[in-house]
């Protein structure tokens, strides 16, 4: 593992609580119009795989409110479970297999991550190569792995390339067995939008099927929220410049809303952006847009998808999106232009002053 040769500095407490205190204000902007005091309403929120965690089900009356609170505690252990078993670095079994793989040993994927690591292969396969899990390595270069440490300036050019060749030279992932020399493996682009659907799996089998799992802004929602929609709110990624909620999306079926972008993880130097999403190609931060907004019916494929059409950038996010299945995106680009597919267009209500050019 190649460690970054720029010295980390932590960030002052004071500043960490701003963070956490703005996190929250987003997500509570993320479900506007949903009173937290609505007594049908059960909300949880909680601190998990490095993001906001926010669990909400619609009461509707068939469930005890005692039950349902049981239920969600259950499933927030789960969670905690997820986080330790897919943390590249931490003591569970993908940082088992990272550990294994430095050696330059096989490693055997164990049945619990069987199918992460094959929709991750096949997502690399169908983006062509931007979204990648093995650029574990290139990841803690840049320092993303730790949300509380970031680098002052970007990794010496000469390191970036020895892992991006790295990358480029390991075999093709495989859900069986797997070795590669001087790669690590990363599930940070999947794993939130998978764990969303299977802990939505776990609330449905415990017959409650109106609810809305959120981790970090990596949605899977169900059913309805009594006789009227659920209302999502997409952050707008320059939520600086006035308008908070880019657009709302009124859903009541049963689907993933998850939004990739370059403004959760990020450090600046000489008035450039550094954000957390890279482009294997290159190994450095993908360029060209600002966000990407994927709606589809399964958590792990529009997170896989909504990191690939990030990296594929204002020129190639049309023909990433129909090669991975993908209709419904909205993408915002390095100048803030907004543009929305006709798929997805109609069910969206846009902020004032935001007028999206709609495209096949
Ligand atoms: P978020 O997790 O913030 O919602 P993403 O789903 O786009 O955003 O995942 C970004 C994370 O995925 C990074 O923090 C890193 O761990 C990992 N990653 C970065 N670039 C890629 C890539 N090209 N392919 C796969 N994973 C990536
Ligand atoms: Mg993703």
């Amino acid at each position: 593992m190649t460690s970054p040769s720029t010295p980390r500095k932590p960030l002052p407490r004071l500043l960490v609580s701003a963070l956490l205190i703005g996190l929250l204000l987003w997500v509570a902007l993320r479900h506007p119009g949903e009173s937290p005091n609505d007594p049908q309403l059960l909300q949880r929120e909680s601190l998990m795989m490095g993001t906001l965690v926010s669990i909400t089900v619609f009461l509707d009356g068939q469930t005890p409110r005692a039950k349902a609170e049981a239920v969600v505690t259950g499933l927030e252990q789960l969670l905690r479970q997820f986080e330790r078993r897919w943390s590249a670095w931490g003591d569970g079994e993908l940082g088992q297999i990272n550990r294994t793989l430095a050696t330059g040993k096989p490693a055997s994927i164990p049945n619990p991550l069987k199918f992460l690591f094959a929709e991750a292969a096949r997502a690399s396969l169908l983006s062509e190569g931007r979204f990648d899990v093995r650029v574990g390595a290139l990841v803690r270069l840049w320092g993303f792995d730790d949300a509380s440490h970031y680098l002052q300036k970007p990794p010496p050019p000469a390191a970036i390339a020895q892992l991006r060749k790295a990358v480029a030279n390991a075999k093709t992932l495989n859900a069986d067995r797997y070795q590669a020399n001087g790669i690590q493996l990363d599930f940070g682009a999947i794993a939130k939008g998978y764990a969303a659907d299977l802990a939505m799996a776990l609330l449905k089998k415990e017959s409650l099927h109106n609810a809305i799992v959120n981790l970090g802004g990596n949605l899977r929602v169900s059913g309805r929220r009594g006789d009227r929609d659920w209302n999502i709110g997409i952050r707008h990624p320059r939520p600086d410049q006035g308008v908070r909620i880019l657009a709302s999306l009124k859903t009541h079926s049963d689907e993933a809303v998850l939004t990739s972008g370059d403004y959760e993880r990020y450090f600046e130097f000489e008035g450039h952006r550094y954000h957390h999403i890279l482009d294997p190609g290159t190994g450095e931060p993908a360029q060209g847009l600002q966000s990407v907004t994927v709606v589809c019916p399964e958590g792990a494929w529009a997170d896989a998808a909504s990191t690939a059409l990030f990296v594929a950038g204002p020129q190639h996010w049309r023909d990433t999106a129909a090669r991975m299945g993908i209709d419904q995106v909205m993408v915002v680009d390095a100048q803030g232009r907004v543009t929305v597919t006709r798929a997805l267009a109609p069910r969206l209500q846009f902020a004032e002053g935001i007028q999206p050019v709609v495209v096949p």
